[in-house]
């Protein structure tokens, strides 16, 4: 199970494959444009490519959220003023805490790229940027436009939080061990409900995340049937209201984050309301 000076294998278990290419790295990390005293979290360190990198940038405190305890413990060894370490479960995470303003980076392990992101973005209010490595298929479903095969609820759910771009691909070579694709570089804008307040971000529009959600999952679950039949199997009048001004003709995978947002006010699609205590 060892080797060399007693590091282990990597865990295809946790996703390790891990980036070997200096270049990619300093490339990956000066995306997330840490300019001052802000705070970083990097998802997922392992050996630290970006770690040192993203140390480099000077950030007023870096905090790093690692499952593995191997890799974990390596990088409190090396520990600096400036950086915690976290041994933990990514998915686990409240991300509600994160309230100060906050930079997120992560070569994220495949297996959980598209729940954690999912996560994420509704949930963290000081999220001011992103940048994170997700196979490239993932890539290419988080950043579709509407009516592509590629088109789903995590294109309209992330789009409907964030501003995505594809920035650059990377190739399976740079890793090791070599994943069987490739990945893809992401940078994220959040979109803000107090954008005012938190000065210079995009604003997001005013719906509901939970009746989002479940639109979502209705109506992607019958991607090619019109809205109007999947509103009468929900027992629901097949007539959408006008002001919302979508055809119930429509299907969904052509319907973009807008519609969708829209759409979710329409009853059928709200989300039940919590338990009382
Ligand atoms: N950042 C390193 C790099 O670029 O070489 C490692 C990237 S590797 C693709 C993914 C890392 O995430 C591994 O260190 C793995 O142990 C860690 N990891 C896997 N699942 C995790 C989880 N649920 N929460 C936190 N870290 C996780």
């Amino acid at each position: 199970m060892c080797r060399g000076k007693n590091i282990p294998r990597a865990k295809k278990s946790l996703g390790q494959n891990f980036l070997r290419d200096k270049n990619i790295a300093r490339r990956i990390v000066s995306l997330l444009d840490i300019s001052g005293p802000e705070r970083v979290l990097e998802i997922g360190p392992g050996p630290g490519a970006l770690t040192d990198f993203i140390l480099e940038a000077g950030p007023a405190f870096l905090l790093l959220v690692e499952k593995d305890p191997y890799w974990a413990r390596e990088r409190l060894q090396k520990g600096a003023g400036r950086l915690k370490v976290i041994l933990a479960d990514a998915l686990q995470m409240n991300w509600a805490h994160f309230t100060d303003p906050w930079k997120f980076i992560g070569n994220l392990p495949y297996n959980i790229a598209s729940p954690l992101l999912w996560e994420i973005f509704p949930c963290a209010p000081g999220l001011t940027r992103a940048v994170f490595t997700v196979q490239k298929e993932v890539g290419l479903r988080i950043t579709a436009q509407p009516g592509t095969a590629a088109y789903g609820a995590l294109s309209v759910w992330l789009q409907s939080f964030s501003r995505p771009k594809a920035e650059f691909i990377v190739p399976p070579q740079v890793f090791r061990p070599s994943p069987k694709v490739e990945s893809m570089v992401l940078s994220f804008l959040p979109l803000k409900k107090d954008a005012e307040k938190a000065g210079g971000l995009l604003a997001r529009p005013d719906f509901n995340p939970r009746s989002l959600a479940r639109a979502l999952h209705l109506c992607f679950q019958a991607r090619r049937k019109q809205l109007g039949v999947i509103l009468r199997g929900l027992g629901a009048e097949a007539q959408i209201p006008e002001e919302l001004g979508l055809d119930p003709q429509t299907r969904p995978e052509r319907l973009s984050p807008e519609d969708f947002q829209r759409l979710c006010r329409y009853a059928p699609f709200h989300a039940p309301q919590p338990e009382p205590d």
